[in-house]
């Protein structure tokens, strides 16, 4: 039998897709302590990662050379890999040593990288502990989550009927290898049209976006739901509330409903893949009033601008 062809017209990316380096131009993956070409760079049918998800992932950024928030996103991948009790086979230091050297490797300063780890091999069954050693992969690529166009102007996002992960079944503030959540509300995003979708929590207050975090703009406040709706704590998010707080804004992480949504003066969202964007439409309300409606907002363009002049004073890593 031949084999399916990889790219078919119904599966080829959308012009308004993001956009990522295909395989053949990876260059080099770091694979269990070394670095293999990426068509060399597989992973067993019977890894428990393949087999059930069962592994946890970090998605990092590097400019001109920084990798930001390098620190951090080491400290959250340990603690996803500790809460579904992965014990990693190397240290924070082994890991941000092997991810230099793949940015080395690919000649890359800037870009995005993948840090995961699968359970391992181990047999037919759901039994973890049957797989000793797990695998370790960091992948570095080139992303554009969304097409310019989105940032210049604001991204249109629906509400998912989809329901966040009950933090009881599978908390959110483990960034793990099983995202089937998050892409079934994809799935509903676009087949409405737009790319990003806001997900509610059980109790019907919003939580966070298939790949992002959500902050509104209310009578000057910068407003983002708290760690306890079920949501990732995004660093992007962090840094975000960083930077408002030095800028002089008032910044409340407080439950927050679909109507507060419908009724911001601004909305955006963060996230290492997305960065800073602004959403100016959601289930077909413009955001905003006046001049501003349907627009970026003043205070996002502020963010926007105090992320960006992060990065250009150099990323910082911890
Ligand atoms: N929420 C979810 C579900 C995510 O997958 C991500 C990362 N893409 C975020 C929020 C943003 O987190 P960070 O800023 O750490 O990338």
């Amino acid at each position: 039998m031949t084999p399916p062809p990889t790219t078919t017209a119904r599966n080829a990316p959308r012009p308004t897709e993001s956009t990522s380096t295909p395989l053949a131009d990876l260059g080099q993956v770091w694979l269990d302590g070394r670095l293999v070409p990426a068509a060399q760079a597989t992973i067993s049918v019977m890894d428990h990662g393949v087999l059930y998800g069962d592994g946890v992932f970090e998605g990092i950024r590097a400019y001109s050379g920084k990798v930001l928030k390098l620190k951090t996103h080491l400290a959250r991948f340990f603690e996803s890999a500790k809460a579904i009790r992965l014990t990693l086979p190397y240290s924070a230091d082994d890991l941000a040593d092997a991810i230099r050297q793949t940015l080395h490797a690919n000649n890359r300063t800037d870009g995005y990288i993948r840090l995961a780890a699968t359970r391992g091999v181990g047999t037919m069954g759901l039994n973890p502990f049957l797989s000793p050693t797990p695998s370790v992969f960091i992948i570095t690529c080139n992303l554009k989550m969304y097409p310019q166009e989105l940032y210049d102007n604001g991204m249109k996002v629906i509400t998912s009927s989809v329901m966040r992960n009950h933090p009881a079944a599978l908390s959110p503030r483990i960034k793990s290898n099983n995202y089937l959540n998050n892409i079934l509300a994809k799935i509903e995003a676009i087949d409405a049209g737009c790319l990003e979708a806001v997900m509610l929590n059980p109790q019907g207050m919003v939580a966070e976006c298939t790949g992002d975090n959500i902050f509104i703009v209310k009578h000057g406040k910068l407003i983002t739901p708290p760690l306890h709706a079920g949501i990732l704590e995004g660093i992007t998010r962090n840094i975000v509330i960083d930077l408002a707080r030095k800028q002089g804004l008032e910044v409340l992480e407080t439950d927050i409903t679909k109507h507060d949504l419908y009724t911001a003066d601004e909305m955006l969202l963060t996230g290492t893949g997305a960065e800073v964007i602004a959403v100016t439409e959601i289930d077909n309300r413009k955001i905003g009033y006046d001049e501003n409606q349907g627009k970026p907002g003043p205070i996002t363009l502020r963010l926007l601008k105090a992320f960006r002049d992060m990065l250009a004073a150099g990323a910082p890593e911890d």
